[in-house]
């Protein structure tokens, strides 16, 4: 066995890929993470939506990962020192040999005035909860002062975050109203975008599937449509128009953890670290960088920040990683996009898998079907049975 010193920073969807690889080559490692446990990040839309209980929507670290292989520290990483090759944190220092930075993303406000301090963001599970706890107390506002403003809702962003959540939302509200004896035709929901379409890792015919059940079940979808100021219950947009509401949530965008821009690694525009072939920091081979974090250059562009790429990066660079520490040669990343799927509520999808477009029906199963795929690739048999009746429909 190999005593070489492995730290990874972030348990999240990287973080726990490259956990896992190195637990089944047997090496021991050092696991950093602000919680004890991984949060089912892609599905907090659900969790924020009213769907099942939100703890359901996380999983203790011990029970990923075999302690015999695993050090886990609770801490909150706040730099890495390249010189000294340690990861700070705020409880402690961790020397390594070779650092995996997974410490996933921020969100990006583009200097919208008011965004930060007034809107809300799905990114946890604790936001996820500060949601779903702050759209029940203003519906129940509603029935003292009968204020519309309490039950619109913005949701600015329409990429996959902006758009599973509005799905969410038109089939949890009219159940909400019942339970607080609020007619079913009072809520609002709008979906506001800058850019022409909702979408945009799908094709222009899935994304007017989209839009049209979005619509159907009466979301107002609002693209073209720049935000220009919010303030705590108004949305201010470029045309003049504001839009009153004491709910606005923002999923308009990410930019990498900050953690990396201020410990000097060279990143993109979106403070992502620039990476090479083997996903190793540019500036530092010992160094690699997943996920989120990672500027990864593909046909010219940087990859998408997505849970499919970053469970993909994980695996390669711990496989990386463990090659270089043995001087044998490493592999190059080659990113698959195996597919995209977007669930538009509780029974209903678009997307495309190995290349095949599907919505409606077909496209929920496939989706909550890819809830069980990942829960196998995090822990096989024994992951999928504790959470497939918490999390998984029955069909
Ligand atoms: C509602 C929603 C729906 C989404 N749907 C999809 C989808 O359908 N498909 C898809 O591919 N992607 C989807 N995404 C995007 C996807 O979740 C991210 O791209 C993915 O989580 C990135 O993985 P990561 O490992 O880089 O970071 P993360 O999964 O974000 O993990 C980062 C980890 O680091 C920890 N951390 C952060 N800062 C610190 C710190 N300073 N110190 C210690 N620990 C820290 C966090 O607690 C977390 O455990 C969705 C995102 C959201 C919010």
């Amino acid at each position: 066995m190999c005593m070489t010193s492995i730290v990874i920073a972030g348990a999240g969807y990287g973080g726990v890929m490259a956990g896992r690889k190195f637990e089944k080559a047997m090496q021991p490692f050092t696991l950093i993470n602000k919680h004890s446990y991984h949060q089912f990040i892609t599905w907090l839309h659900e969790a924020a939506g009213g769907r099942h209980r939100i703890d359901d929507y996380k999983v203790e670290l011990s029970e990923v990962f075999r302690q015999s292989i695993v050090t886990q520290i609770k801490d909150e990483v706040t730099f890495i020192d390249r010189q000294q090759r340690k990861v700070i944190g705020k409880k402690g220092e961790y020397p390594y040999d070779y650092a995996m930075i997974a410490l996933g993303s921020a969100p990006e406000f583009f200097g919208i005035k008011g965004l930060a301090e007034y809107s809300l963001q799905l990114r946890s599970i604790e936001t996820a909860r500060q949601i779903r706890t702050h759209i029940e107390q203003q519906f129940t506002a509603y029935r003292e002062d009968q204020d519309e403003t309490h039950l619109r809702i913005v949701v600015g962003g329409a990429g996959l975050t902006g758009i599973e959540f509005v799905g969410e939302l038109m089939d949890w509200l009219p159940d909400l109203c019942d339970r607080l004896g609020i007619p079913n035709n009072r809520f609002e929901v709008q979906n506001i975008e800058a850019a022409p379409a909702i979408l945009p890792a799908l094709s222009e015919n899935l994304q007017t599937k989209a839009k049209k059940i979005l619509e159907e079940k009466g979301v107002r979808i609002r693209t073209n449509t720049k935000i220009t100021k919010v303030e705590a219950d108004a949305v201010y947009l470029e045309s003049g128009e504001v839009v009153h509401a004491k709910t606005i949530v923002w999923t308009g965008g990410v930019r990498a953890n900050p953690v990396l821009k201020n410990s000097g690694f060279t990143c993109d525009g979106r403070g992502r670290a620039k990476v090479n072939a083997y996903l190793q920091s540019i500036d530092d081979e010992r160094v690699f960088v997943i996920g989120d974090c990672a500027s990864f250059e593909s046909a010219g562009r940087p990859l998408p920040p997505t849970a499919q790429l970053a469970t993909q990066m994980g695996d390669v660079a711990a496989t990386n990683l463990l090659a270089l520490s043995k001087g044998e040669q490493m592999v190059h990343f080659q990113p698959k996009i195996l597919g995209t799927l977007a669930s538009l509520g509780r029974d209903v999808g678009v997307g495309f898998i190995a290349g095949m477009q599907t919505s409606g029906t077909p496209a929920g199963i496939a989706k909550e079907l890819s809830k069980v795929k990942y829960l196998w690739q995090l822990g096989g048999l024994r992951m999928v049975t504790r959470n497939r009746r918490s999390l998984v429909r029955e069909y």
